[in-house]
């Protein structure tokens, strides 16, 4: 229904927006309790509480698919085009139709446009800024409709699906990092990794979402825009239960919220901040009926980097003086490499995790995501109490 309404209003031409910039923050997987961890942790180490309290407005988003628990691609859709759809589908209805997703509607009217993700820049959640699939694993066919798209900016990983040749011929610019001190205004990519970036816990710099927002704001400086920015590995971090590269992914991940917020107070009549999540990963539940987060920070090694140490150890001993980790048992880690794939599934990686969590109290209840309700906080626009993700752009159209 509200698809027939919107083609209807745009033929009629009567969608007047009320604001002429829009910011959308999505922590991938980063359910309440992930926010409220991350917030601890924060002003436990750093001394700071995290931006997104200072929002104004609160509500509880709901986020089922059609297949209840969602995945990225129909909670994208979800908001883009305002329709529950089946999981794996990118802007595309239960029926195989195509839908029209929102941005596009924006890029109509003038509104330039930023894509922005930490993970592969063709990966579910920023493909449904820009493209239709009926498979989000379509990625040869995603990365032609974000070329075809004429988007004026896209910051992220996912070398491994374009060519530089292929970037210029449809008229971009393409760059391998960001550099605030020489932005330009002609359509851009910049692809920072081959494929997802690292963890920020594994990087000396801390700032990559904050420097993609700056990037954005002045590269689109005089313009109405929309910008989209995903923390796309608190996610990762959540399925394999690394609880401090998820901690540290959205404390640098709200860091960006800091620009986005003075930029409102500028301009409040007219911008709108969202910051919320397309659903939640892992069941995280804080407190063993103890909790102890500073446990957390005697964990040492991402993820990625426990997986890359185990695929490149020469044996049990060798790994354990790469890691420095000796708490460990070598039955498990041969198990874990007898099939050529190590991954959160193993025990050996769980053990790893487990040991951390358990001294700091923390549970997490799946690999999977979760029907949780996760957190909507805004500024610029206030939502009802209790939403579902087909219902927020379709609000902002509205008004
Ligand atoms: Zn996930």
């Amino acid at each position: 229904m509200k698809k027939i309404v919107f083609i209807f209003l745009i033929t009629l031409s009567l969608t007047v927006f009320s604001a002429d910039y829009i910011f959308f923050f999505l922590g991938d997987g980063m359910g309440i309790n992930h926010l409220k961890l991350a917030n601890e942790y924060s002003i436990k180490k750093y001394g700071k509480t995290l931006n997104y309290n200072s929002l104004e407005n609160l509500s509880i988003l709901n986020t089922e698919s059609l297949d209840g628990v969602t995945d990225s691609a129909a909670a994208i859709t979800s908001f883009m085009s305002f329709e529950k759809t089946n999981n794996n589908k990118i802007n595309i209805d239960k029926d195989g139709n195509k839908l029209n997703p929102v941005s596009y509607h924006f890029k109509d009217t003038n509104y330039k446009i930023a894509v922005i993700t930490s993970n592969s820049i063709v990966d579910a959640s920023p493909a449904g800024i820009y493209a239709k699939s009926n498979d989000r694993n379509n990625y040869i066919s995603i990365a032609n409709q974000l070329l075809e798209s004429q988007f004026d900016l896209f910051i992220g990983g996912g070398r491994a699906f374009f060519t530089e040749e292929e970037i210029l011929k449809k008229g971009y610019m393409y760059k391998r990092k960001i550099d605030i001190q020489a932005v330009e205004p002609k359509n851009e990519i910049i692809l920072t990794s081959y494929s997802n970036n690292p963890f920020i816990f594994d990087q000396d710099e801390k700032d990559y979402y904050e420097k993609a927002i700056k990037y954005s704001l002045k590269k689109f400086e005089g313009e109405k825009f929309f910008i989209f920015i995903e923390g796309g590995k608190i996610d990762h971090a959540s399925h394999a239960h690394d609880t401090l590269s998820m901690i540290e992914e959205i404390i640098a991940f709200d860091k960006s919220l800091k620009p986005a917020i003075d930029f409102y107070n500028k301009n409040p009549d007219n911008t709108i901040i969202l910051f919320t999540a397309d659903h939640e990963t892992g069941g995280l539940s804080l407190g063993d009926g103890f909790i102890n987060i500073n446990n957390l920070s005697s964990q040492k090694i991402s993820y990625d980097k426990l997986i890359s140490m185990i695929n490149n150890s020469d044996d049990f001993d060798d790994f354990q003086k790469k890691s420095n980790v000796y708490f460990l048992n070598e039955e498990n880690y041969n198990e874990a490499l007898s099939d050529n794939n190590v991954s959160y599934f193993d025990d050996f990686v769980q053990n790893y995790f487990n040991h951390y969590n358990d001294l700091a109290g923390i549970k997490w209840s799946t690999f999977g995501h979760t029907i949780n309700n996760v957190a909507l906080f805004s500024n610029g626009i206030k939502f009802d109490k209790s939403v579902h993700l087909t219902d927020i752009f379709w609000d902002i159209i509205k008004k």
